[in-house]
């Protein structure tokens, strides 16, 4: 019995020597290339990103994620995302010749992790989602958006049911490492207001977006 208990002890030390030694590569990597250009940037970690979860996708177990098309739970979240993420979302926009609703955006900007779910239920869901509940920038949207996995039953992930707690999520820890190295060396902000601060950006108006890693 003992042998087993240290066995088991043995196994989730090696695992978390194996994400540690993950978070420390990516956070090497982010530091330097903050440098970079940012769109570039923020370009290759999606595709990092999505290399990681094609990787997951093939272990075992990985087809219990239920994520489809118009299931929209975690876009009534808020959104976690980097400076060079928004500046992404934001030339994105540009280029289609598309402006999001500015006011809900300022409305949301004033809410935190925390007060999110303070606001009225319309201002809660994310300024990109669709009313087919789709995401309206799927092929820009920000890693924490791709890393989300889902495996309870997709009504629960129907808002106006209030099932919150009956969601059960499948994690790709290789995912999470990155984007929370990501988070540490580019800085956490929400959505709207790194939305807001990249829109004026790219229009040439107020402070420039600090694209370079915060002081440590
Ligand atoms: S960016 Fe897209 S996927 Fe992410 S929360 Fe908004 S609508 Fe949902």
């Amino acid at each position: 019995m003992a042998e087993a208990g240290d066995d088991r002890a043995a196994r989730r030390l090696q695992q978390m020597e194996y994400l540690r030694g993950l978070y420390e590569g990516h956070v090497a990597r982010f530091r330097a290339a903050a440098a970079d250009e940012p769109l570039a940037l923020a370009r290759a970690a999606h595709a990092g990103m999505d290399a990681l979860l094609a990787e997951h996708g093939r272990q075992p177990g990985a087809d219990a994620v239920r994520c489809r098309r118009g299931c929209s739970h975690c876009c009534h979240g808020p959104v976690e995302i980097w400076a060079q993420e928004a500046l992404l979302l934001a030339e994105h926009l540009r280029r289609g010749g598309r402006s999001p609703d500015l006011g809900k955006l300022e409305r949301q900007s004033g809410y935190s992790v925390e007060t999110w779910r303070e606001q009225p239920a319309a201002d809660q869901a994310c300024v990109f989602l669709g009313g087919d509940g789709a995401c309206t920038v799927y092929e820009v949207r920000p890693n924490t958006c791709r890393k989300l996995l889902v495996t309870s039953d997709p009504r629960h992930c129907d808002i106006s049911r209030g099932e919150y707690e009956r969601i059960e999520r499948r994690f790709c820890w290789e995912a999470e490492m990155m984007e929370s190295a990501a988070l540490e060396v580019f800085g956490l902000q929400l959505l709207p207001k790194a939305l807001l601060a990249a829109l004026r950006d790219e229009a040439g108006e107020g402070p420039p977006v600090d694209r370079a890693a915060p002081p440590r």
